[in-house]
């Protein structure tokens, strides 16, 4: 399939990506605007406290000064250690041009928007500034006293991971402003890239992946289709081993082998879905179904051996990296936010690829869990990885928890993860709900306006606190057309009427397809049971076997000290303990509230004989919160998983 053709004519309108699939195309700027409910809230703290946070921290941290260093050498030395610090200000400036497309809803907005605005125009002007004639820009590399020339390391360079970043910047400033100075910029350094590692250049390519799906989206943006070939060059080039690799492994780069021939996904876990959603733009925009459907097959594989309850990926701290199968420790989880975030890109692209409702589910797993756990609840604290336990005399010197800070943190030498988290904020809405002239299918749900271009209707939900999902239809024309709605599979039992009235039809594949010559007014309601359940881990999933883990819905939950009187190491779990919790809706977090046997340890003995068991002796009073919630209070120690009794 060619190069979204209806690109061109509407292209400040058009979603982050419109390649059309199976299930149709996402809708576009102001086609779909979230209006109550759990991602709302996200949505204006995003924009009241985080986007100003990031702002402060970027310009503090001295980002935007190694742009103005290049004009005014008197603005000082590079600040920072790494090559790719100009990220922090496109992917901060990708979450803006969303947030400057929304009008404010109060002054607080106003006022947050107005901060957001300064340091979108200063940054434009700045990076227009520092751009080489040649169209080469990496502030890192064009310093005089670098010490490295421009491509010299491919490896560790990280400029085409720099031109990715800037390319989405700049396709969502065109799209949802309609400006278009990034996007001149972006090409010219686009076409850069592909007059020197096109067709006949150099054969070669970046060591962290992220360039592809941004040139896709830059080919779709701008009609121009060599931007899509090198993305697809790229694509197939990765795995010949052109990488040097002095201290990881080529796997750490997916440059051991070709994509085609991976058999699961390997190395960094951050690069490794970057590569892969990219592949997967690729083969939405060229129709290769092969490359889908090993793309299907990595996927799969990852979801059932190598992530953890919470959507999270990479359990290795050593190089962020995937593990083994099954190799998934829950007080050693990475588990970096940023691969939470390159989950959910790789999902949706794979959902719009095959239409799947369990790659659904899958992200939003990790949207409610892995990725939800980063950010703080007031909006100005991150955490970089994400642990599903943490132990009571734990040490603040793991991974990204270290300088005596507690648990999340306002910021990192290295930051990838804060502004990552303000542009998928931003850009929510973009992921609920895909369209063609016949169809409507809700992919997410959240509270919403919708409009398709067949339907136009109003989505109502508390999920994922409440299980209700109703759907009154605004417009709608005189002929048949159908409304589709995802399935969860934690929804067992769900049930739907329109108008009050139950549906014959039964889901299929994960969706309920309701086909209706509708008309304004007509409500679907869907109720997807939400019981308190427990999972137990599989047999080779050494760090979790013998435990289990309450959910709810998407929630995953965990037991924070505080909220147990008795230590969470000696907490039991039960079937008909889990069958007893009930929740306590009038808490903001819906707290899981209930008793739980104690059994403390009987000695001191790390390796008691076989049989030997400590029995519960008492029971303990405990409320059980999301794991995305965890660390917003009193620090201590925390549990997803739980011993069996
Ligand atoms: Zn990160």
């Amino acid at each position: 399939m060619a190069i979204a053709p209806n690109m061109t004519s509407v292209p400040s309108r058009a979603p982050a990506v419109v390649a059309t699939g199976p299930v149709g195309s996402p809708l576009g700027t102001g086609r779909v605007r979230l209006t109550g409910g759990l991602l709302h809230d996200w949505q204006r703290r995003n924009r009241v406290a985080t986007v100003p946070h990031v702002v402060r921290e970027v310009r503090q941290a001295g980002n935007l000064d190694n742009f103005r260093r290049l004009q005014d050498p008197s603005v000082g030395d590079y600040r920072g250690r790494y090559p790719f610090l100009d990220t922090d200000v496109y992917k901060t400036l990708e979450g803006v041009a969303y947030e400057l497309a929304r009008d404010p809803a109060d002054a607080e907005e106003a006022e947050a928007l107005a901060v957001a605005r300064e340091f979108y125009e200063e940054s434009v002007a700045l990076i227009e500034r520092t751009q080489r004639a040649d169209g080469y820009l990496g502030t890192f590399y064009q310093s005089p006293q670098s010490a490295k020339r421009p491509w010299q390391d491919l490896s560790w360079g990280h400029e085409m991971y720099n031109l990715g970043h800037l390319a989405q910047a700049a396709v969502a400033a065109s799209r949802q402003l309609g400006d278009r100075r990034l996007l001149d910029v972006a090409s010219r350094f686009a076409d850069l890239v592909v007059e020197r590692y096109g067709p006949d250049g150099e054969q070669a390519y970046c060591g962290h992946p992220e360039v592809e799906m941004a040139l896709v989206e830059l080919a779709r943006e701008t009609g121009d289709g060599r931007y899509l070939e090198q993305a697809r060059l790229f694509v197939e080039r990765r795995g010949a081993g052109t990488l040097e690799h002095t201290i990881f492994a080529a796997d750490y780069f997916q440059d051991a082998v070709p994509l085609r021939e991976l058999g699961s996904v390997t190395g960094h876990a951050v690069r490794m879905v970057y590569l892969a959603a990219g592949a997967t733009d690729v083969a939405l925009e060229t129709g290769d179904d092969a490359l889908v459907a090993h793309l299907e097959h990595l996927w799969d594989d990852m979801v059932a051996r190598k992530s953890y309850l919470t959507g999270g990926i990479g359990s290795r701290h050593s190089d962020e990296a995937f593990g083994d199968r099954f190799e998934l420790p829950a007080e050693r989880a990475y588990a970096e936010t940023c691969a939470a975030i390159g989950t959910v890109q790789w999902g949706w692209r794979l959902f719009l690829a095959t239409g799947r409702a369990d790659v659904l589910d899958h992200v939003e797993r990790v949207l409610h869990n892995a990725y939800a756990v980063g950010l703080s609840e007031d909006g100005a604290a991150f955490f970089y990885d994400n642990p599903l336990q943490r132990r009571p005399d734990h040490e603040q010197r793991s991974g990204a928890e270290k300088d005596g800070e507690p648990l999340r943190r306002a910021w990192f030498g290295c930051p990838c993860c804060p502004p990552n988290v303000v542009r998928w904020m931003s850009e929510l809405q973009d992921h609920l709900a895909v369209a063609d002239d016949d169809s409507l299918t809700v992919a997410l749900y959240a509270s919403a306006a919708i409009d398709s271009p067949a339907l136009g209707v109003d989505v109502t939900t508390d999920l994922p606190w409440d299980g209700r999902v109703t759907v009154r239809v605004r417009r709608a024309p005189d002929r048949p057309v159908t409304l589709a709605l995802r399935i969860p599979a934690w929804a067992d039992g769900a049930t739907a009427t329109v108008d009050g009235e139950p549906v014959a039809e039964r889901p299929a594949d994960g969706w309920l397809r309701l086909t209706r010559t509708w008309t304004p007014g007509r409500t679907v309601v869907l109720d997807l049971p939400m019981p308190v359940r427990a999972v137990t881990a599989h047999p080779h999933l050494d760090a979790a076997r013998g435990t289990a883990a309450v959910l709810r819905g998407p929630l995953v939950y965990c037991v924070e000290q505080q909220d147990a009187a008795a230590p969470v190491d000696d907490l039991l779990l039960s079937p008909e303990d889990v069958a007893r919790l009930a929740v306590d809706h009038d808490h903001p977090w819906r707290v899981l509230r209930g008793d739980l046997a104690v059994a403390p340890p009987t000695s001191d003995d790390p390796y008691p004989p076989l049989g030997a068991t400590a029995p519960a002796t008492h029971r303990a009073p405990v409320a059980l919160v999301p794991y995305a919630l965890w660390g917003n209070r009193e620090v201590g120690a925390m549990r997803v998983f739980l011993r069996l009794s």
